[in-house]
């Protein structure tokens, strides 16, 4: 299985659909969101800088989160392709993955790009809250979050264009369930080996 990187912004659905890719390929999975939340569950030193960015909504330097990614990346079994779900969030952390992954002779793969409406993503992120309780989704980091995703992480979409990566599947609100967005996107991975 080629990689593939899932890309969209907070509540667009990425940790949810690369679960489910991840049943169907049987390949790794990714999530840095999750690699951090477990390093401040330890309490390790990454862990309490990492909590001060996503309390307040900000990017984790790149210089420390291209480390994390590769210490990651090598730590997964190999040959069964990766799913990177909340990376990259910046141009210099695309072409740090594009090296990372030449250097090791791997296909950067492709990326899947879910796109859904702000007011949409409000929804989802405020019923986040009530279920799961993460610190970051309140109104006000929220509003932070998109504001950096539009700054920072949305521009990587022309990145990937380039590439010839890109691959965009729009969610319609009240027109579309789960498994329809979760089936178009199954049509383009298994066209991939
Ligand atoms: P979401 O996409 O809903 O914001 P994530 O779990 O992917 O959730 O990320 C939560 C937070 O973790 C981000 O707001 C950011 O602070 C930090 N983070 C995760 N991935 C990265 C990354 N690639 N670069 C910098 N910060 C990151």
């Amino acid at each position: 299985m080629k990689n593939v990187i899932i890309f969209g912004a907070p509540g667009s659905g990425k940790g949810t659909y690369s679960e489910e890719i991840v049943n169907r390929y049987g390949m790794g999975h990714i999530s840095t969101g999750d690699v951090l939340r477990a390093q401040i569950k330890a309490g390790t030193e990454l862990g309490k800088t990492a909590k001060n960015y996503i309390d307040n909504g900000q990017l984790l330097p790149d210089s420390l989160m291209i480390d994390i990614l590769a210490d990651t990346y090598d730590s997964m079994p190999a040959g069964k392709g990766v799913i990177f779900d909340g990376f990259p969030r910046t141009i210099p952390q695309a072409e740090a993955l594009k090296e990372m992954l030449a250097k090791r002779n791997h296909d950067m793969g492709v990326m899947v790009e879910l796109v859904v409406d702000e007011k949409v993503l409000l929804a989802r992120l405020l019923n986040r809250a009530i279920e799961q309780g993460r610190a970051d989704d309140n109104e006000e980091t929220i509003k932070k979050r998109f504001a950096v995703y539009r700054e920072q992480t949305a521009p990587l979409a022309e990145w990937f264009e380039k590439e010839g990566m890109r691959h965009t599947f729009v969610w319609k609100e009240g027109e579309m369930t789960k498994e329809d967005m979760l089936n178009n996107i199954y049509a383009l991975l298994d066209t991939l080996k």
